[in-house]
């Protein structure tokens, strides 16, 4: 006999075992289960955070943290009031799992371990009694009935194909993240699809400024791409190949979209020390007064990591051995230059271990943000990165997905 169950849910990751969970901790009459393609679920959530899972992020005011969503920060907004931080640390909390800050606001498991949050989800989906099934990668979604028919008249609205057998089931929820072939089926059904892009990643650059100094970090700079409006800042780290920290992760993610346009290939210009251009040269014609008889490289200015102020003066011309007072107009010039409007050339960009996410997926217009139901096909849900919904780097992808998934739960009804 065909296999049959009230809920389907599709794609054992973060999104779906939450949603797994709470619907059926939810709903105890309901049958609930995960298919996953995997031999195993939540290989992300294991990976994640360099292995610690950076499961949320310490903001509590609903319109600030919606500011770290380049895409679905106003979708989320209302979401975020019914389930945001503060639940997402009770949720665990109540399930014997503590979180801890850190300094930046990331919020980690006190184990500092992933595996704590894969064990608690296992562990909460077994005494909830979701099914999971794994190995069980999703090839079709079919509508039975032309119309929808209402579930309480025990009539099934879905039969789903696995690579296993076929199942019937009265509501799906696609948690399947970034996947292109789920994203085909829920087009065949109807649905836009955004076209997905990478987010967060940092930029390939080769140039003599920033060669053999990885590890440097500016502690505050302004970057734009120059030509667009894009525009970011704060921190910079130099890498082995390029640059990297919050304030190129934030321009590659509000950027997703126009960077892949640009073939990641463009021009940044950097203000190392967030002051403007003439500011920066009376600062340092007043420097040449004041340390007139002390040699440049030896004193470094704008708090500039050392070895960061040493490339940028051999960029402007200025020797080893120069001394404040020997500097001419031209090379001060050149050096505020350098140090407020310095132009590097993008040639590509590189993957950011710590967490990489896609933008793009189901658009944003079909879905109903008060129940994460698709405004299309009635009893077909959507929780996690299978939505245009990605933010910044900080917990805030695990957010939406916790957010989400938690919202489906409570919009299912009991029938
Ligand atoms: C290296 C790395 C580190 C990260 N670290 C963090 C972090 O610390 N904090 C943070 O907030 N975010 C982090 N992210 C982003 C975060 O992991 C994702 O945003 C999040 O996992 C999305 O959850 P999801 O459930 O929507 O998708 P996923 O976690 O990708 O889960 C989707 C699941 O669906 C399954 N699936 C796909 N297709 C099918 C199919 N056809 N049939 C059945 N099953 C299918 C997949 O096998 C997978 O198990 C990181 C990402 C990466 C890559």
């Amino acid at each position: 006999m065909q296999k049959q169950k009230d809920i389907i849910v599709i794609g054992g990751g973060a999104a779906g075992f939450f949603a797994a969970i709470n619907i059926a901790e939810t709903h105890p009459k309901l049958s609930v289960a995960i298919l996953e393609r995997g031999k195993e679920g939540l290989q992300k959530v294991k990976i994640s955070g360099g292995g610690r899972c950076n499961v949320t992020h310490a903001e509590f005011i609903p319109s600030e943290l919606v500011q770290n969503y380049p895409r679905g920060a106003k979708e989320l907004l209302g979401p975020f009031h019914t389930f945001m931080t503060g639940d997402t640390i009770a949720w665990f909390e109540e399930r014997g799992v503590e979180l801890k800050i850190e300094d930046d606001g990331r919020m980690f498991p006190v184990s500092n371990s992933s595996q704590t949050i894969i064990d608690c989800f296992l562990f909460e989906a077994k005494k909830h009694k979701v099914e999971v099934l794994y190995n069980h990668s999703v090839k079709s979604i079919k509508l039975c009935h032309a119309e929808p028919v209402e579930a309480s008249q025990n009539n099934y609205n879905f039969k789903i194909s696995t690579s296993q057998q076929e199942i019937e089931t009265k509501k799906i929820v696609v948690a399947t993240g970034s996947n292109p072939k789920i994203w085909k089926l829920l087009e065949d059904l109807g649905h836009t699809i955004v076209p997905p892009v990478p987010s967060l990643f940092t930029f390939d650059i080769n140039d003599k400024r920033i060669k053999g100094i990885p590890g440097v970090v500016a502690q505050n700079v302004d970057v734009k791409v120059i030509g667009t409006d894009l525009f970011s800042e704060g921190p910079l780290l130099i890498t082995h190949v390029g640059m990297s920290a919050p304030a190129i992760l934030k321009l590659s993610a509000y950027g997703a979209v126009e960077l892949a346009k640009l073939n990641y290939n463009f021009e940044i210009e950097i203000n190392f020390i967030k002051q403007d251009f003439e500011d920066c040269l009376s600062q340092l014609k007043d420097s040449k007064q004041e340390l007139a008889k002390k040699q440049i490289f030896g004193t470094a200015q704008f708090d500039l990591p050392k070895r960061l102020w040493r490339n940028l003066i051999l960029a402007s011309h200025i020797s080893e051995n120069e001394r404040w007072a020997d500097l001419n107009k031209e090379q001060l010039t050149a050096l505020a230059e350098q140090l407020t409007q310095a132009i590097f050339q993008v040639t590509g960009k590189s993957t950011f271990k710590e967490e990489f996410v896609t933008a793009g997926g189901v658009d944003l217009k079909e879905i109903n943000f008060k129940t994460f139901e698709s405004k299309l096909i009635p009893n077909l849900f959507f929780a996690g990165e299978v939505i245009n919904v990605d933010a910044v780097t900080g917990g805030f992808n695990f957010q939406n997905a916790w957010t989400g998934a938690y919202i489906v739960s409570q919009s299912i009804s009991d029938k």
